[in-house]
């Protein structure tokens, strides 16, 4: 599917959705660091989260460019997706490693929003980005496995109630690859709090209902583990392709408010007896945030069509998270500096989206480990790490 007019319609339904939830809803939750109870329950009801599950299991069954177009219109409408987006994607590693009796019985209730799906844990304190040095453990004990270890940045795990966690199966040095020995759990967090799961909030810069996560001798029925043991490192990179390419459209949704809202300030406010925007040192900067958007909006919509086509997108879903992420701080900047004073002041919402998007060059992947990625998988130079 090309993004024309044939999105017309998702597009409009999502601004229309957006509409109900100002600038002054948004202020409100940042200062009280909440969850947009209400925001995130007009979306699931709208079917906007389950865009990308299947038809059979429920849900709306939609593309990849379609399920970006929806997060890159909640962003530019000034909303801010961050709180449920891992609806939409996490369960994609049910979808295509789990068994059908798993699929049957979780994928209907996620798709309706009953079941909430939306917390990952796969990064802890000390392993940070090298993932295949984790150190929690999960331990098979006859019809269980039993969980210990940490985990941190697990957002909206006070949110959800499913999470889908990497452990440790086999130790390190024993495991038969570099790749091997860590598997993937479907944890019911509603029977595991209190029973082995605590859950602490991290305050952070901006409103993002992210955790820390103790695991203490947690059991997790075997039934739980989705695919085969030992293969989890594999199905947990398969999902970072749509979660790169869904986040770089939000960034793309996020440049787009920038930008709108530094030239229609910059069109409105004078200074010196004309408008702030007739100057050029006010005028190229967003010129310039503009033309980076669009070429990043290029490499998102590229990375959308191959993955939908079911090619291989790993160099563009990376590219595109790339350039999305940088165009959206650039433009954040612009649009700060554009509003002089007022764009520290909170009712222009101006901050708020500036510490909102600051995030997208460190998570869900550095700017560095992107590099990292094209240097040797595009460039075919000498692994650095
Ligand atoms: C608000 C927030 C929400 C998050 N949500 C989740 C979540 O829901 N689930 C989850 O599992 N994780 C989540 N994360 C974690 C996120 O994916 C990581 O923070 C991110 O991948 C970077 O890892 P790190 O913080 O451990 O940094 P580190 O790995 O400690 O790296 C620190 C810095 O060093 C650089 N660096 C490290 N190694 C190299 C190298 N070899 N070459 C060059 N540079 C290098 C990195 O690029 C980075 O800039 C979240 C993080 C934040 C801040």
């Amino acid at each position: 599917m090309t993004d024309a007019a044939d999105l017309a319609p998702i597009r409009e339904a999502v601004r229309s959705l957006c509409a109900d939830f100002p600038g002054e809803y948004w202020r409100r939750l940042d200062r009280e660091r909440a969850y947009p109870t209400e925001f995130v329950a007009a979306l699931t009801k709208a079917g906007f989260l389950a865009a990308l599950i299947p038809e059979q299991y429920g849900g709306s069954g939609l593309t990849m460019t379609a399920a970006a177009a929806i997060m890159e219109e909640i962003q530019a409408s000034g909303c801010n997706g961050a709180p449920c987006h891992a609806q939409m994607y996490t369960m994609g590693t049910l979808l295509r490693h789990g068994s059908a009796a798993q699929k049957e019985r979780y994928l209907p209730g996620i798709a309706r929003g009953e079941l909430r799906l939306q917390a990952f844990g796969v990064t802890e304190p000390t392993s940070g980005t090298d993932t295949l040095s984790l150190r929690t453990t999960a331990v098979r004990d006859g019809d269980h496995y039993v969980v210990n270890g940490q985990k941190i940045w697990t957002s909206r795990a006070e949110h959800s109630d499913l999470m889908l966690l990497l452990a440790r199966t086999t130790p390190r040095e024993q495991a038969k690859s570099r790749t091997a020995g860590l598997s993937v759990f479907l944890v019911d967090m509603r029977q595991a709090r209190n029973n082995g799961l605590t859950i602490r909030p991290i305050r952070t810069m901006m409103n993002h209902a992210t955790t820390e996560v103790f695991l203490e001798n947690m059991r997790v029925p075997a039934e739980n583990l989705i695919g085969n043991e030992g293969e989890g490192f594999r199905y947990i990179l398969s999902g970072m392709n749509a979660e790169r390419i869904l986040i770089a459209a939000e960034c793309i949704g996020d440049a787009k408010w920038f930008i709108d809202k530094a030239a229609s300030y910059a069109r409105d406010r004078v200074v010196f007896g004309r408008p702030i925007g007739q100057n050029q040192g006010v005028q190229f900067p967003i010129a310039r945030a503009y033309i980076g958007m669009r070429a990043a909006e290029l490499m998102v919509r590229e990375a959308a069509a191959l993955y939908e086509a079911g090619k291989d997108c790993g160099a563009e879903a990376n590219m595109a998270k790339h350039l999305a992420a940088e165009a959206s701080w650039a433009a954040a900047d612009v649009c700060v500096q554009t509003h002089g004073g007022f764009g520290f002041a909170e009712e222009f919402d101006v901050e708020r989206k500036f510490r909102e998007t600051r995030l997208y060059t460190v998570a869900p992947i550095s700017t560095n480990l992107i590099l990292s990625y094209i240097a040797e998988h595009v460039l075919g130079l000498p692994r650095s790490y």
